[in-house]
C-alpha cells in the first residue's frame, strides 16, 4: 500500500480555509520556510480513500473480539465521544482568565471526586498521560515523601516478577532499584520472599491486585502491612481497575498512591497511540508531592510532569462514563468483566490448562506447553490462528513466568454470544492442533499482514516518513 505521501500530486487539494479571523502578520525573513513545508496534497476522495483502507488493515472493538489481556479493549460507548466533542470543552485554552473556565473545572473537581471515592484515596493529579506516566509520577512522590523525612537511603522498590513491565521500567526511571520477588505457587506474593527483602532501604512496593495472571491476593492486606512496617510505602498499579471498580478499593487494601488508566478502564479508545491518561490518586500523607498546575501564590515550584492539567478530554469521558453508569453500572460493569472472563475460562480449561488458580478476577492465562510438546503447535500459532477467524489474538508469552502463556481479557462489553463463539473457535483450534499443525505454523492466512518481525519492528522502528 502505497504512503499519503506517495499518493500525493503536486496541485491536488481540497483545503478550504476559513477566513482569517485576526490581523495578518507578515512573519520576519529568518523565520520563515526555505522551502515549502512537504505537505501531501490529495483530493478529498483520495484522502478518504487512503483511511478507509488503512482502518480495513487494522483490527479494532468495531471489527471484531478483541481479547488482548491486560490492555482492556472493551467498547466504549460513543456518548462519551460526544461530551468530549462538544465545543465548549475542545475550544478552551489552558490560559484563559478562570472565570471563563468554570465548567471546565467542576468536570475536573467531579472526576477528582469520583475517582478518589472509587480509590479510597484523598487527593488526585490528571497530569500523567498515560499508565507508565502515572508510575513514574507515583514512584517519585514515594522518593519525595521519603526525601523530606530525611530518609534517603530508602531506594529499594520491592516487584513480584509477574508484574506489568512498566513496574520495574518506571523503577528505575525514577532511580530507584529494583528487587524482583518470586511468585508462589498460586501466582501470588510469597510472604516469606517479601518478610525476606524488606529492610531499612525499602522505598515501598509495587503491586498489581488482582496480578497479571488474573488472581486476586487475598493476603494483602498482610503484604501492605509489612511493607508499612519495614517504612516503605504501596503502589498499586490501578491499570486494570475494571477488575476490582465498585467492589473494592485500593485505599482499602492498604496502598498510599495509585495510578489509574483512564484510557484502559474509563471509556477512551487505545491501542493508536492517542492520547490517555493514567491520573495519580494518592493517601493524605503523599498530597503535598503531587504535581499540578504552578498558580500565582504558590510558596514552592510544583512537580510537574505534563502541561497544564493533562489530557482533560480524556478525563471528560471518564467523568461521562462514570456518571451515565453511576455507581451502581460501575459495580456492574466490574462484575461482568470478571464473570465474561471465569465463562470463557471455563469454556476451556478442560483442553488448554489455565495457569494458575480455579477462579479468574477480569482475565485469565492459558499455558500451551503441553500443546506444544505434542504438537509442535506454538501459543503464537494459535494465536495468529485467531485472526483468520475475525478475532484479535490475547496478549503471548506474558507474564514471563508462565511458558507458552496466552492471557484472555474478554471484557465486560462483549456478548454471550461472542463468548460462546471464541470458545469454540479455540476448541476446534486444538483439535487442528493435532490434526494439521502445519496449517496452524503457517497462519493467518487470510490476513493481510501475516507474521510481521516483530524483533525488527521493536527494536529499530520506523516511525517517520523519509522522502
Ligand atoms: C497497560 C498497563 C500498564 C501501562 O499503561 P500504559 O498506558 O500503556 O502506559 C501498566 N500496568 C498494567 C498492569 C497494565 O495493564
Amino acid at each position: 500500500m502505497q504512503l499519503i505521501f506517495e499518493k500525493s500530486r503536486p496541485g491536488r487539494g481540497c483545503t478550504i480555509l476559513p477566513v482569517c479571523d485576526v490581523p495578518e502578520v507578515q512573519l520576519p525573513e529568518q523565520l520563515k520556510r526555505e522551502q515549502p513545508l512537504p505537505l501531501p496534497e490529495l483530493s478529498e476522495t483520495d484522502i478518504s480513500r487512503h483511511y478507509t483502507a488503512l482502518a480495513k488493515r487494522a483490527h479494532g472493538v468495531n471489527d471484531g473480539f478483541y481479547p488482548l489481556g491486560s490492555c482492556t479493549m472493551k467498547y466504549n460507548p460513543r456518548i462519551d465521544e460526544e461530551m468530549a466533542a462538544l465545543p465548549g470543552f475542545t475550544g478552551v485554552h489552558p490560559l484563559q482568565p478562570a472565570a471563563t473556565v468554570q465548567g471546565c473545572q467542576k468536570v475536573l473537581d467531579t472526576a477528582k471526586a469520583y475517582l478518589c471515592e472509587a480509590t479510597g484515596m484523598d487527593d488526585i493529579t490528571f497530569q500523567p498521560a498515560a499508565g507508565a506516566h502515572g508510575e513514574f509520577t507515583g514512584l517519585l512522590l514515594i522518593k519525595a515523601y521519603h526525601e523530606a523525612r530525611g530518609d534517603l537511603h530508602r531506594n529499594k522498590i520491592i516487584i513480584p516478577d509477574a508484574a506489568h513491565g512498566t513496574n520495574p521500567a518506571s523503577a528505575v526511571m525514577a532511580g530507584f532499584t529494583v528487587v524482583t520477588i518470586p511468585s508462589n505457587a498460586d501466582g501470588c506474593v510469597d510472604l516469606d520472599a517479601l518478610r525476606a527483602s524488606v529492610g531499612e532501604d525499602t522505598a515501598g512496593l509495587m503491586l498489581t491486585n488482582p496480578n497479571t495472571v488474573g488472581i486476586f491476593d487475598s493476603n494483602i492486606l498482610e503484604i501492605t502491612d509489612i511493607i508499612h512496617r519495614a517504612g516503605g510505602l504501596n503502589y498499586y498499579d490501578g491499570a486494570n481497575f475494571n477488575a476490582i471498580m465498585g467492589v473494592v478499593r485500593p485505599g482499602d487494601m492498604g496502598f498510599d498512591v495509585v495510578h489509574l488508566n483512564l484510557h484502559k478502564t474509563f471509556a477512551t479508545p487505545h491501542g493508536g497511540g492517542g492520547p490517555g491518561s493514567g491520573p495519580v490518586a494518592c493517601k493524605e500523607i503523599l498530597r503535598p508531592y503531587l504535581p499540578g498546575c504552578a498558580v500565582a501564590g504558590d510558596s514552592a515550584p510544583k512537580l510537574q510532569v505534563k502541561g497544564f492539567y493533562g489530557n482533560f478530554l480524556v478525563v471528560l469521558k471518564a467523568l461521562t462514563y462514570m456518571m451515565t453508569l453511576g455507581a451502581e453500572g460501575i459495580r456492574e460493569a466490574c462484575e461482568g468483566a470478571v464473570l465474561n472472563a471465569n465463562y470463557m475460562m471455563s469454556g476451556l480449561r478442560d483442553l488448554y490448562p489455565v495457569a494458575y488458580g480455579q477462579r479468574c478476577m477480569h482475565e485469565f492465562v492459558l499455558s500451551l506447553e503441553q500443546l506444544k510438546k505434542e504438537t509442535g503447535v506454538s501459543a503464537l500459532d494459535v494465536a495468529k490462528s485467531l485472526i483468520d477467524y475475525g478475532m484479535h489474538p490475547p496478549t503471548m508469552y506474558f507474564p514471563l513466568i508462565v511458558h507458552e502463556a496466552l492471557m484472555f481479557e474478554p471484557t465486560e462489553t462483549e456478548s454471550k454470544e461472542t463468548l460462546d463463539e471464541a470458545i469454540a473457535v479455540l476448541r476446534a483450534l486444538y483439535e487442528l492442533a493435532y490434526s494439521d499443525a502445519e496449517q496452524m505454523h503457517q497462519a493467518p492466512h487470510h490476513a493481510q499482514i501475516k507474521r510481521p518481525d516483530e524483533v525488527q519492528a521493536a527494536r529499530h522502528p520506523v516511525l517517520r516518513y523519509q522522502r
